[in-house]
């Protein structure tokens, strides 16, 4: 992208903020942001100059390979408002594996000293599978308390295969064990689903992300995307022209009716409307071959919540502990049953 596209792009952003939002964040993504580090710092210093009133934050995700001494010096020096996430998928042997022997290169500290709240980025390959619960073991130790993004659903997995299924109840038992013992941890975003939301009494149709709302991605030529997903990557022109008829104020557009209905973990059931669109050429209907992983990784939320708030009922706000409650019982009553196969290994 050049300079021009960019604060061009920045100026429509300040220009179309949604009323209901209260700030800004520019992400850059890549590839690898930091190759255009002097762009970022140059688009960087022209937002500030620019937008001196408004609130706003800067971030890139980085695999953490090209930052050298004077990179790390202008990120300490601007840390309150551009940080820095790190991809890291694990153990240096699951990393290394994933992206070309490159552990050796990131300074670990770096991170966690400047950004201390901030979680790293976990992307998961069918080699990462082999070993989930280290890796995601191996990352909390490093003394990163939150990992943002353990989303299985990424991946070209064919989820419905049975030897993902069984493969994964080892992981998945070993790592509520882990957050069980180490409560003080923030549960990754794939057993930390609030399980509570399945009680709510007046299910509402709600999008899961932002897209073509809240998230506006920018092409390299300033083109305007709904999101980073939906993109000449992906999608071909025909697609994308028939995707920017949608009307992505209306939540209704992004839900899909038979499981708005008649699926009681609907609230917890996390999705990607452009993966849909991607297998089913629209935005509501769901891959439904994700549904027993989905049901196994909430029997083990729930799981996860019972325990934690056995051993210290204050790990639940007071006003949600019945609906919790409630909800343990019915995910494990209705789904339970149907993994009696591998009760031997769950
Ligand atoms: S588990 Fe399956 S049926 Fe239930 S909400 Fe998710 S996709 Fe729909």
């Amino acid at each position: 992208m050049s300079f021009e596209t960019a604060c061009k792009s920045i100026d429509w952003i300040f220009a179309n903020i949604p009323s209901d939002m209260n700030g800004v964040e520019v992400s850059f993504i890549g590839g690898e942001p930091l190759i255009e580090f002097e762009l970022i710092k140059k688009v960087y210093g022209f937002t500030h100059e620019r937008y001196p009133n408004e609130s706003f934050i800067f971030y890139a995700t980085t695999n953490g390979a090209l930052l050298d001494e004077e990179m790390k010096s202008w990120f300490l020096a601007h840390k309150e408002s551009f940080v820095l996430g790190l991809s890291l998928d694990g153990t240096p042997d699951t990393h290394n594996h994933n992206r070309s022997n490159s552990y050796d290169k990131i300074d670990i500290d770096f991170f966690k000293n400047t950004w201390p709240d901030q979680g790293v980025k976990m992307t998961i390959s069918e080699y990462s599978l082999t070993n989930l619960a280290d890796n995601v073991i191996y990352i909390h130790n490093l003394g990163f308390r939150e990992i943002d993004g353990v989303n299985l659903f990424e991946g070209e997995f064919d989820w419905s295969d049975e030897r993902f299924v069984k493969g994964i109840i080892p992981h998945l038992k070993k790592l509520v064990d882990f957050y069980v013992k180490h409560d003080d941890l923030m549960v990754d975003q794939m057993l930390g689903r609030q399980i509570d939301m399945c009680e709510e009494p007046n299910r509402a149709k709600r999008k899961w992300c932002g897209i073509g709302t809240g998230t506006i991605f920018f092409d390299t030529d300033g083109t305007r995307r709904p999101c980073p997903f939906v993109t000449p990557m992906t999608f071909s022109n025909e697609e994308l022209a028939d995707i920017m008829k949608t009307d992505f104020e209306d939540p209704a557009v992004f839900v899909d009716e038979g499981c708005f209905n008649n699926c009681y973990i609907y609230p917890v059931c996390p999705m990607c409307p452009g993966a849909n669109y991607l297998v089913k050429k629209t935005f509501s209907e769901r891959d439904k071959s994700k549904c027993r992983m989905q049901k196994l990784i909430t029997l083990y939320a729930a799981d996860l919540q019972a325990r934690r708030l056995l051993k210290n009922p204050q790990s639940v706000p007071g006003n949600r502990i019945y609906s919790t409650i409630e909800a343990i019982k019915k995910i494990r009553e209705k789904f339970l049953p149907e993994f009696e196969k591998y009760k031997d290994i769950m």
